[in-house]
């Protein structure tokens, strides 16, 4: 196996909402080509450090490097890597009066320049990929919640991304469309991107995980491979949430 290289790297990144620290030094990497899950009560902290990882949400101290780039406020930087770094949220925040083509193709024409043919013939590979093809000219209320995230999953490859990241991706779907989205998650991991991803989808992060990080209050509790993370809990707190989400 080749070394790990870091790709997103945290050092002690603190935030707090008024007086609740949110965020309390969390320092981790997330290596490139490896899919990193996320799993944690409600309130611990995974959107925000999602978020501040994407700068939708700065962080008060501490630092977040991407590929060796410090996240900042600096113009040039943030667009860069805001296409650097595609984000599929539980909420499948499609453009709604826009066709499923249009969805894809916006950003690209808009801030990658790609001329219209070029972006829509990428735009249909991608379709392709996440078995939307068939529905390029549809709008998102004529579509399923499935149907809209794996959408929404494309809109996110479009700009190229060398890293995706999902904040429960399936939270907001009815069971019967989850394993669809999971599915290409599942083909998007196999063909190595690297991901980090918050679910309580135990079993993705069993069978798809490289890592399984527990966030606990703003931290980082335990950080382990998914065979000994869900066959030796590291504490009584953690089999306690493992149990409650299987
Ligand atoms: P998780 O994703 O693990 O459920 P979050 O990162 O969304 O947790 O939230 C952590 C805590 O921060 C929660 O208590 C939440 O209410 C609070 N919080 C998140 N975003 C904001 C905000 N914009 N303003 C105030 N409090 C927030
Ligand atoms: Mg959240």
């Amino acid at each position: 196996m080749s070394q790990p290289e870091p790709f997103i790297v945290t050092e002690r990144v603190c935030k707090a909402f008024g007086t609740q620290q949110v965020l309390r030094d969390v320092s981790t990497v997330f290596n490139t080509g490896e899919v990193s899950v996320i799993i944690g009560a409600s309130g611990s902290g995974k959107s925000t450090l999602l978020r501040a990882i994407n700068r939708l949400e700065p962080h008060d101290s501490g630092c977040i490097r991407i590929d060796g780039v410090e996240v900042s406020d600096d113009p040039a930087t943030l667009q860069r890597q805001r296409s650097e770094v595609g984000m599929v949220f539980q909420q499948f925040n499609l453009f709604g009066h826009m066709s499923v083509l249009d969805n894809l193709t916006l950003a690209p024409r808009r801030i990658r320049r790609t001329p219209r043919a070029q972006a829509n013939e990428q735009a249909m590979t991608l379709l392709r990929r996440v078995g939307m093809h068939a529905h390029v000219h549809k709008y998102p209320w004529q579509l399923s919640g499935g149907q809209q995230q794996r959408v929404a999953i494309a809109r996110a490859l479009a700009m190229q991304p060398r890293v995706m990241l999902f904040d429960e991706p399936t939270s907001a779907l009815d069971p019967e469309m989850v394993q669809e989205v999971l599915d290409v998650m599942r083909e998007l991991a196999r063909g190595g991107m690297t991901m980090v991803v918050v679910t309580h989808e135990m079993g993705f992060a069993r069978e798809v995980a490289d890592r399984v990080l527990f966030f606990d209050q703003g931290g980082i509790a335990h950080d382990a491979a998914p065979a000994e993370f869900f066959e030796y809990p590291a504490s009584e707190r953690i089999r306690a949430f493992i149990g409650r989400m299987s």
